[in-house]
């Protein structure tokens, strides 16, 4: 067969046409894989934020496909020259927004593999090594956190590889949403009432919302930054209280350990001594920073893990994983199955029916899946969970640094206490009157920040107080590049201060 794009439509109408040829697989990846090489390794000369405007790649993009074939190398030139101007380089070292989407070599192996072979396993039998390296590896990283037994397949739970979080705690929802009206009846579907505090991700509600929970009995409920922006059992116990005298139905409580905005952790044993006294589910969201909880350590935000009903992590955030991963484990995976199952005839086989194995489709929204376990394979294998201790310990380091540089200059302050990697921090110029010029201040110095292309970070709301988020642990990030992003932060203040 002659190069690509020496075909004419002609060949491929004769059948000619082999998308798949071995030997120009070869020649193609190999000459792929240089390009990501060299893009990782020159990643620093590009602005960190893509500094395009909307619509910009559809003018210089034909709108109709090509009819004839294009040459890989042409295709190249283009990603070269258009695609990746329009890109925010997450991989950069100088990439400090909203939390890091760590990578790493193991894992893109992984993901070769995964792709390589393809294989859809909705059920054990369409590709029984992608359904049980995925048990082992869940037990495996339940094991490195210190679940107990009850969330593995060697006790009595198990876990499975979700896309997002947002799809964990859909499908952990519908569980308990079935459960309660399996108890209750149909009718009660409105009565039914949940709970997270006002840090929790946003994706919680829009799970409710798809779960058919009544917007109304959807409960955001208070926290302070006495209170560190975690949940009071408390206010979580009279919120239920209320809703029983109003005759509601409490049903399922979300709990984050480390949330989006400045990684809060709620006290995941003393809600749960709340919850079980109520019947109520509760989920623990780690996404996060359950990742730092394989060092010992840190191993106390899970305190109290013991009693929830399901936990979700996404190695895809601080495991080095790429994306996507989020790791869900169930106490009680028949729940799941009770929600999510599907038996059509098309699919029946022997082992399914003989309830010897597990058809991971009945764990999840969709029917396809991919064989994703081979990533976090391959990075446990490959690294062992002492390296991975020691990637977490490094980026917690680089953020105490940071912590330090904030507060060594009084213009600035920290403004919620660091668990993790990530730093809450204002610009606090010695001239601003009142929370609205620090606010703008603030607001300025972030895009300038961003604006340079040398460094970019993301900005939070808390108990009411405009932020700074610095995100330390993209992959490739090292203490000199902290230190050259807290020289620029400081660049930005002087100006700033020289032109108020
Ligand atoms: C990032 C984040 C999410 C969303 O995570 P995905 O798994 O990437 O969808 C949810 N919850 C928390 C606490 C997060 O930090």
């Amino acid at each position: 067969m002659g190069s690509l794009d020496s075909n004419t439509p002609t060949d491929h109408a004769a059948g000619q046409f082999n998308p798949l040829d071995p030997e120009e697989f070869r020649r193609q990846a190999h000459q792929m894989v240089d390009f990501i090489a060299d893009y990782y390794r020159k990643i620093e000369t590009y602005p960190v934020l893509s500094q395009v405007q909307p619509a910009y790649l559809h003018s210089q993009l034909p709108h109709t496909p090509p009819y004839r074939p294009e040459p890989m190398d042409a295709i190249m030139k283009d990603v070269q020259s258009q695609i990746i101007p329009g890109i925010t380089h997450w991989l950069s070292p100088n990439f400090f927004g909203f939390f890091p989407a760590t990578v790493s070599t193991a894992a893109f192996l992984g993901e070769m593999l995964c792709t390589c072979f393809n294989s859809v396993g909705f059920n054990w039998l369409a590709s029984p090594a992608s359904t049980e390296l995925e048990m082992v590896v869940m037990d495996w990283l339940a094991h490195a956190l210190k679940l107990p037994s009850s969330f593995m397949f060697s006790g009595t739970g198990g876990g499975v590889i979700q896309n997002t979080t947002s799809e964990a705690v859909l499908v952990t929802l519908v569980a308990a949403r079935d459960r309660a009206l399996g108890v209750h009846g149909i009718d009660f579907l409105s009565k039914l009432a949940v709970y997270a505090s006002d840090q929790t991700h946003s994706t919680f509600s829009k799970a409710c919302r798809i779960a058919g929970i009544n917007p109304a009995n959807i409960r955001s409920l208070p926290t302070s930054v006495e209170g560190g922006f975690a949940l009071s059992p408390a206010v979580f116990q009279s919120a239920v209280e209320e809703d029983l005298a109003a005759g509601l139905i409490p049903l399922y409580l979300c709990t984050t350990v480390g949330t989006t905005s400045t990684t809060a952790v709620d006290p995941i044993g003393a809600l749960a001594d709340v919850a079980r006294d109520y019947g109520v589910w509760v989920h623990v969201d780690c996404a996060y920073g359950g990742s730092a909880c394989i060092c010992p350590e840190f191993r106390h935000h899970l305190n109290g893990v013991d009693l929830v009903d399901s936990v979700s992590l996404s190695p895809h955030k601080w495991l080095l994983s790429y994306l996507d991963c989020c790791c869900l484990w169930v106490k009680q995976p028949g729940s799941l199955v009770r929600a999510l199952n599907t038996n059509p005839e098309y699919l029946k086989n022997k082992p399914s029916e003989s309830s010897s194995v597990v058809d991971f489709k009945d764990w999840q929204v969709g029917t396809g899946r991919r064989f994703k376990s081979l990533r976090l394979w391959l990075v446990m294998r490959s690294y062992g969970v002492a390296n991975l201790q020691s990637h977490i310990r490094s980026d917690v380091r680089m953020a105490r640094m940071f912590e330090r540089l904030v507060r060594s200059d009084p213009r600035f302050e920290v403004t919620v206490p660091r668990l993790f990697s990530l730093v809450c921090f204002r610009f606090v110029p010695k001239r601003a009157r009142g929370p609205g010029q620090i606010e703008r201040a603030n607001r300025r110095l972030l895009d300038w920040v961003n604006g340079t292309g040398r460094a970019f970070m993301t900005h939070t709301v808390a108990g009411g107080k405009f932020m700074l988020r610095f995100a330390v642990g993209a992959t490739l990030t090292e203490e000199r590049h902290v230190l050259a992003a807290w020289k620029l932060i400081k660049e930005g203040a002087d100006g700033l201060e020289e032109r108020s």
